[in-house]
């Protein structure tokens, strides 16, 4: 199983960059997102990973199928250069983990509705809206993307005590 990188490695601290149209089916990126799959599979508090976490640093992150309603999907979903088009002004508190910062929860201030903008693997664009987890996953990874961790800005850390729903 690949390693989760924790927070002070540098790799989480960089800007990542896109990934050109041409790469996006190349043999390399197809095996960054296998492994991406992979890992988030077998991280059962894990809903989402972005892949710096697992040391590249390039535009992409995946989405657990737990956490789309109803869960119908079978596969992780894959954004890759996403970009958020639209969020609303209504901003919401969420309590919030990552798999890169082991064990620590906190509350952060998002907004409540985003829209993304991203391609999936076989270089289809395409948009996607979401709002509660969806919106809070949408945000934090496109923050992983940039180099900011949630522990950045949130507040109360480490007063909350949960399990699920890293990111
Ligand atoms: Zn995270």
């Amino acid at each position: 199983m690949i390693k989760i990188l924790q927070s002070g490695n540098p790799v989480l601290r960089k800007i990542c960059r896109p990934i050109k149209p041409e790469e996006i089916k190349s043999a390399k990126i197809k095996k960054i997102i296998k492994v991406m799959r992979e890992t988030l599979e077998e991280t059962p508090d894990g809903v989402a990973l972005a892949a710096p976490q697992i040391g590249h640093n390039l535009r992409i992150f995946v989405v657990s199928p737990k956490a789309f309603q109803p869960q119908g999907r079978a596969l992780e979903t894959v954004f890759i250069n996403p970009t958020l088009v639209k969020r609303s002004n209504k901003k919401k508190i969420f309590e919030e983990g990552c798999l890169s910062v082991s064990g620590v929860y906190g509350k952060i201030k998002r907004s409540e509705k985003v829209t993304v903008e991203a391609f999936d693997e076989k270089g289809r664009r395409f948009f996607r809206g979401g709002s509660g987890l969806l919106a809070e996953i949408y945000q934090h990874e496109i923050n992983h993307l940039d180099g900011v961790l949630f522990t950045d800005t949130a507040t109360e850390l480490g007063t909350i005590t949960r399990k699920d729903n890293k990111l």
